[in-house]
């Protein structure tokens, strides 16, 4: 039958195990007398062409039951989040679906999280951040592929716009100012004229700051997250919003070169270094807090919740990493024990920072210094000594703080070339120490 067969054009892109998945799913809620959409990114990322595979379910009816249902039929692993009446099904084949239930929400307070309530589709959709996400694609069969667009989600696709949905849109969720940015910048659309008129009403109120810590953060490192920062950063700076990190904070012409030199230094790194992964949207927050002061950094590490990890290695960034490269510059600089103990306690992040600023600075001589200077660290940093302790206790040392001291000593050996067995480890403790090893 040419109905069972026919897949509508939207879906021409995804592969066909998910077509057939989509399908059966549609199915299925029409089995449970429910209606069932894909919703969100995924059909706005269809609708412009793009395949994802992220895809996000909703139902109009139990959308936990339902993907309960769906998971048994099919024996995908469930997690299910009762708070949020969600449910997320891994396929045996690692394909993930979000299934959730249609809902309406309702802010008490301006920046908290809202309380929902079942709903229908439409009113669903209304509680959407953007028009270009409010767009619904059936699943069950009479319906498979119609879209439901109640909000004009298509003609502002086509127009290139972001559009909230209504006027209170920011209000009920500050989150949206950056998720706006977010889009706007990943898409190459623009702020639709309200939409920025609301947007700046609702940036020049307290809303922002009412955002927890960890909810500003997530905006912000999905922010550095995209594909290219550089314009995130300059759209957030034009449209005034990098004030609500640190009110001192700003995208000047020196922390703009530095950012923009971040691509560049990701790549010669991964080059070099496949295996040592970094957290990219830190770095991307290193480069922009650059030019900060210790106390600035320190109250945006604040304010944005930072774990204990990426707070190590924000304030490994900043000035630190300017006398870093100062050092590293100076031509009396010569053994690699004393390159490996300027690096040693950075993290990596600092290092493709340091990097990013040095080319920033376009000193050709003193970059490919660098360079060699951090392959060389990084080789440098896998040495160890073969003392240990426990070997310099059973040569009658007393323990102590003198212990760190003689074993970096051993270990500036054996990096510079001048130890190079353990013979000779002892020979060096012998000499200093005047001990039989
Ligand atoms: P991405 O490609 O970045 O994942 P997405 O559109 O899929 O984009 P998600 O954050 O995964 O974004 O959210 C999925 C959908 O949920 C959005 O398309 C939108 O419809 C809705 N949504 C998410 N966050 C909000 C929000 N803060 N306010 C209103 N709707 C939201």
């Amino acid at each position: 039958m040419a109905s069972q067969t026919h897949r509508p054009a939207l879906l021409q892109r995804l592969p066909d195990r998910v077509v057939g998945l989509l399908r059966e799913i549609g199915q299925l809620g029409d089995e449970r007398g429910c209606r069932v959409y894909v919703v969100g990114g995924v059909v706005r990322d269809l609708l412009l062409g793009h395949v994802t595979l992220d895809l996000d379910l909703t139902v109009e009816g139990d959308g936990v039951a339902f993907a309960r249902l769906v998971a048994d039929r099919y024996r995908a692993g469930l997690a299910v989040f009762e708070r949020f009446a969600t449910a997320r099904l891994v396929f045996p084949d690692g394909l993930k679906i979000d299934i959730a239930t249609t809902r309406r929400e309702s802010y008490a307070l301006p920046g908290v999280l809202p309380t929902v309530q079942p709903a229908s589709i439409e009113e669903d959709l209304y509680r959407r951040d953007f028009t270009i996400n409010a767009i619904a694609l059936q699943l069950n069969p009479g319906q498979f592929g119609r879209l439901l667009d109640a909000y004009g989600g298509q003609s502002d696709l086509r127009a290139r716009t972001i559009r909230v949905l209504h006027a209170g849109s920011f209000q009920d969720d500050p989150t949206r100012i950056f998720r706006a940015v977010r889009f706007e910048q990943r898409l190459k659309f623009r702020l639709e004229r309200t939409t920025i008129r609301l947007l700046a009403q609702a940036a020049s109120t307290n809303l922002i700051q009412q955002l927890s810590g960890p909810r500003l953060q997530n905006e912000i490192l999905l922010l550095l997250g995209e594909r290219d920062p550089a314009r995130v950063m300059a759209r957030l700076s034009q449209l005034t919003l990098l004030r609500f990190l640190h009110r001192r904070l700003s995208y000047t012409t020196n922390v703009k070169r530095v950012v923009t030199a971040v691509p560049k230094a990701l790549t010669w790194w991964t080059g070099r270094f496949p295996d040592r992964g970094i957290d990219k949207p830190i770095v991307y927050f290193m480069a922009l807090s650059s030019e900060s002061s210790p106390a600035v950094m320190a109250t945006m590490i604040r304010r944005l919740a930072l774990s204990r990890e990426q707070a190590r290695k924000v304030s490994a960034g900043g000035k630190f990493v300017d006398r870093v490269l100062k050092r590293l510059a100076d031509e009396g600089i010569v053994r690699p024990s004393q390159v490996y103990r300027f690096l040693v306690d950075l993290p990596d992040e600092a290092l493709v920072l340091a990097l990013a600023k040095q080319m920033s600075l376009q000193q050709a001589a003193i970059l490919s210094r660098l360079k060699g200077q951090l392959v060389a660290y990084m080789k440098n940093r896998t040495i160890k000594t073969a003392l240990t302790g426990r070997d310099l206790q059973s040569m009658g040392l007393q323990p102590g703080p003198q212990y760190g001291t003689i074993l970096g000593k051993l270990l500036d050996g054996r990096i510079d070339g001048t130890i190079t067995t353990e013979a000779d480890e002892h020979a060096f403790i012998q000499k200093r120490f005047g001990l039989i090893g």
